[in-house]
């Protein structure tokens, strides 16, 4: 490993640059820092990184994390949407040649076509410290439509890395747990402290690897329609889902159908969709897709 007292991950260091380029941090960015060593070494030892890989670091902020993902990886891109860190990567970074940094808005980058460009369509892994405030669309951004990223590993916070690894029955199972399970396999890394970060986020923080399935773990008749049912069990957690689903647009089926569905499914009448496993949902969509199907 490199030499803490020259790296930014040492405090002193950080303090310098943002000093000497007067950098004010900007809370509508997610700006928190990075600044302890153990937390960051967690992070990349956890994405498994080798000479051969090609990672994408989405906010680097003043390169602390990308520092060590250049020594650990064949290529890094990083991409910062804030113009005002873009000269202070140029400095920071200055000692790496597979580093490249692009100015962009990651939810506006076709991640395509910098795999393409970068690492011969192969599919990159993601690492970062993601700024909060769209840590959701960007995750489901780079696992859905079979975005070519093979592990994501990534600080979020604690609330949702909880939520992306909740299974049945528990208060933080949802949509997100189905959405992110459908396509990759969560698992929490670690608890990280406030402490870590320059500035102090206000919320408790976690480190997740989400490792993409190579096959997906349920067959799906219609992706978008398993996805309306899941998003319309969790949007009125307290109904049934004979209500939730019959109250969702495109089934235009009777509750009295829904039911027997439920049943053929191996169901009670009276299940909440709070209480189905991804297969009980594929299932069910399978189903009604089915019944829907055949009654038209
Ligand atoms: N990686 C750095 C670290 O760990 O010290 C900074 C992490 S900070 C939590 C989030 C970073 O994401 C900031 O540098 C912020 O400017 C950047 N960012 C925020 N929104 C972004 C977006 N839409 N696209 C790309 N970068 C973004």
């Amino acid at each position: 490993m490199p030499d803490h007292t020259t790296m930014l991950i040492n405090p002193k260091n950080t303090i310098e640059i943002i000093k000497k380029y007067e950098f004010i941090f900007q809370k509508k960015f997610g700006q928190n820092f990075l600044i302890d060593s153990h937390v960051v070494e967690k992070i990349v030892r956890s994405a498994a990184l080798t000479k051969e890989d090609c990672v994408l670091e989405i906010g680097p902020g003043i390169g602390t994390m990308t520092q060590y993902l250049a020594e650990a990886a064949k290529q890094v891109i990083a991409v910062e949407i804030d113009k005002n860190l873009i000269p202070i990567l140029s400095e920071t970074l200055k000692a790496y040649d597979n580093i490249t940094i692009i100015h962009e808005d990651i939810l506006k980058v076709d991640i395509q076509e910098l795999v393409c460009k970068y690492n011969e369509g192969k599919p990159m892994k993601v690492v970062a410290n993601l700024p909060y405030y769209i840590t959701t669309p960007i995750i489901m951004n780079l696992l859905e439509g079979q975005m070519p990223v093979s592990s994501i590993t990534v600080m979020v916070q604690k609330e949702v890395a909880d939520r992306m690894q909740a299974g049945p029955g528990t208060k933080d199972y949802g949509a997100l747990s189905l959405a992110v399970q459908y396509y990759a396999k969560p698992e929490i890394i670690a608890n990280v402290p406030p402490n870590c970060f320059m500035p102090r986020p206000k919320v408790g923080s976690a480190v997740i690897c989400l490792t993409r399935h190579t096959i997906c773990p349920v067959k799906v008749e219609e992706e978008e329609l398993l996805f309306r049912i899941i998003r319309a069990s969790f949007n009125q957690r307290r109904k049934t889902l004979v209500n939730a689903v019959g109250n969702t647009a495109g089934i235009e089926i009777s509750k009295e159908e829904i039911k027997q569905i439920l049943i053929e499914s191996g169901l009670s009448a009276t299940v909440r969709g709070e209480a189905l496993t991804l297969e009980e949902f594929a299932e069910l969509s399978n189903r009604l897709a089915a019944y829907c199907k055949g009654t038209n």
